[in-house]
């Protein structure tokens, strides 16, 4: 199959590359022509683990290439996928979908040929029909079919959900454009590949609905370590005992600083508002966004308590910046809110991320970037975990606690043990579970 891929992000990217391993012959389309240089040189312009190795073999096996200008790729494909982003429009809270909609103006222009057109970008319930009308208004002649399969892949996991997906989901009632998909996806699996086709309106809904649900689960089990450290119940052994039952499932319930990232703030408020326009309450999903704001916000005010109330003329160290380990990807993070409130008490903030600095840079300029976790540490009168990056997950606990000014350390993901931090000598909070007896 010939693919055109039209966005070259943190989906457009991996999804490339991956059908690119599978076989087909890809070309990933981006705008931005820095990028597309970028990978020409062999660079890799965002960092998700394994995907450098994957461009380089199938670039070098002549199954991939790149390029600023989609004419020539979409006029040769079976397939073009749209990635592009889809942000919160400022303002209100609607999916900005003014990418989408011009990306599928300029592939109208050059369709030849039967071709799918599909959206793999997350877009409103409805944005099919706009694209397929955007289609035929700019190119009536265009043999072409609009169909929806949303992606989800998670950042840092990125390759391995895309080759082994739980299940692909493709929206289009149209026969011709269910066989092009299904030859798509076919290499997933030498037996039946888990693809399930249903109409395009749900399967744009299915998107949705899946990050709503995820968002939920992580907001409940935040709302139960709430309770569980004000009553003395040790939230990780309750999600534990809650997620053994395969009803409820083990994933999704790790307490924390509240969901961040490129995906689940802005779609469960695009969620909300596509409710709204159709005259629906989604309470629950409503619920879910005012607590995690609040949450976000809350996490300031937990570093302040751990040193007395006050953090004026404090410096606090920060490990981990990006919204999740193993990626650089600084949007929406936790970490945002957590250190602007930290600075607003009158705190001075020093920082350490693995990969993530030069994009925490333009989102928080007004912070000390440190090298690595002990010299973030030095001279701190606390430290805050805000990312579970595995380099802080056996840190050395007697140096730490040598180079900081006073030993206290706020763990926000719940990566040590209260025990041992006492018994190393640290004032140590972490979330939802009981001091040390
Ligand atoms: P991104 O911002 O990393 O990438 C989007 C790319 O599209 C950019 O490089 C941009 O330059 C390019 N672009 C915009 N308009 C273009 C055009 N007309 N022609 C060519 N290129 C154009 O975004 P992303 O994180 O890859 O997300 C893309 C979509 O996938 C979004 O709708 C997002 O919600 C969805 N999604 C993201 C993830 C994730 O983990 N990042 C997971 C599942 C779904």
């Amino acid at each position: 199959m010939r693919i055109a891929m039209i966005g070259t992000g943190y989906v457009g990217l991996v999804s490339g590359a991956c059908f690119a391993d599978f076989g087909h012959d890809v070309t990933c389309v981006d705008k931005d022509e820095k990028k597309i240089a970028a990978l020409h040189r062999g660079e890799i312009p965002i960092y998700e683990p394994g995907l450098d190795e994957l461009v380089a073999t199938n670039v070098k096996a002549k199954r991939l290439d790149f390029t600023a200008d989609l004419s020539k790729p979409v006029a040769d494909a079976d397939a073009v996928f749209i990635a592009v982003g889809t942000p919160s429009r400022r303002g209100d809270g609607h999916a900005d979908l003014s990418y989408v909609y011009a990306a599928a103006r300029e592939i109208a222009q050059s369709l030849s040929g039967f071709t799918v057109v599909v959206t793999k970008s997350t877009v409103p319930v409805g944005t099919g029909d706009e694209v397929e009308r955007i289609i035929r208004e700019t190119n009536p002649a265009a043999d072409v079919v609009v169909a929806s399969n949303p992606e989800f892949l998670r950042e840092g996991a990125a390759i391995r959900d895309f080759k082994y997906p739980d299940r692909v989901v493709v929206g289009t009632s149209d026969e011709r454009g269910r066989k092009v998909m299904g030859d798509v996806y076919r290499p997933l699996s030498l037996n039946q590949a888990p693809l399930m086709f249903t109409a395009r309106r749900t399967a744009e809904m299915i998107k949705y609905a899946a990050n709503a649900f995820l968002a939920t689960k992580i907001t409940f089990i935040n709302e139960i370590a709430d309770l569980s450290e004000k009553v003395g119940a040790d939230v990780q052994e309750v999600a534990r005992g809650i997620g053994l039952d395969n009803r409820i499932g083990t994933k999704f319930l790790h307490a924390g600083p509240g969901f961040g990232g490129s995906c689940f703030p802005k779609d469960t408020k695009a969620l909300i508002k596509i409710a709204q326009d159709y005259d629906v309450n989604l309470r629950i999903v409503e619920a879910v966004l005012a607590v995690n704001e609040n949450r976000k916000r809350a996490m300031a005010r937990k570093v302040s308590q751990a040193l007395g109330g006050s953090l004026r003329g404090k410096t606090i160290a920060v490990l981990g910046l990006t919204f999740k380990p193993d990626t650089d990807d600084m949007r929406d993070a936790p970490s945002i809110p957590l250190v602007t409130g930290l600075i607003d008490m009158g705190a001075t903030v020093k920082a350490f991320d693995p990969v993530g600095m030069e994009q925490a840079k333009g989102e928080l300029p007004n912070i000390t970037y440190c090298e690595d976790a002990y010299s973030c540490a030095q001279g701190a009168d606390a430290l805050v975990i805000v990312t579970e990056w595995v380099q802080f997950r056996a840190l050395d606990l007697g140096r730490l606690k040598a180079t900081m000014t006073q030993p206290v350390v706020v763990d926000l993901r719940n990566v040590y043990r209260p025990e041992d931090m006492e018994a190393a000598g640290f004032t140590y909070e972490s979330i939802g579970r009981p001091p040390v007896q």
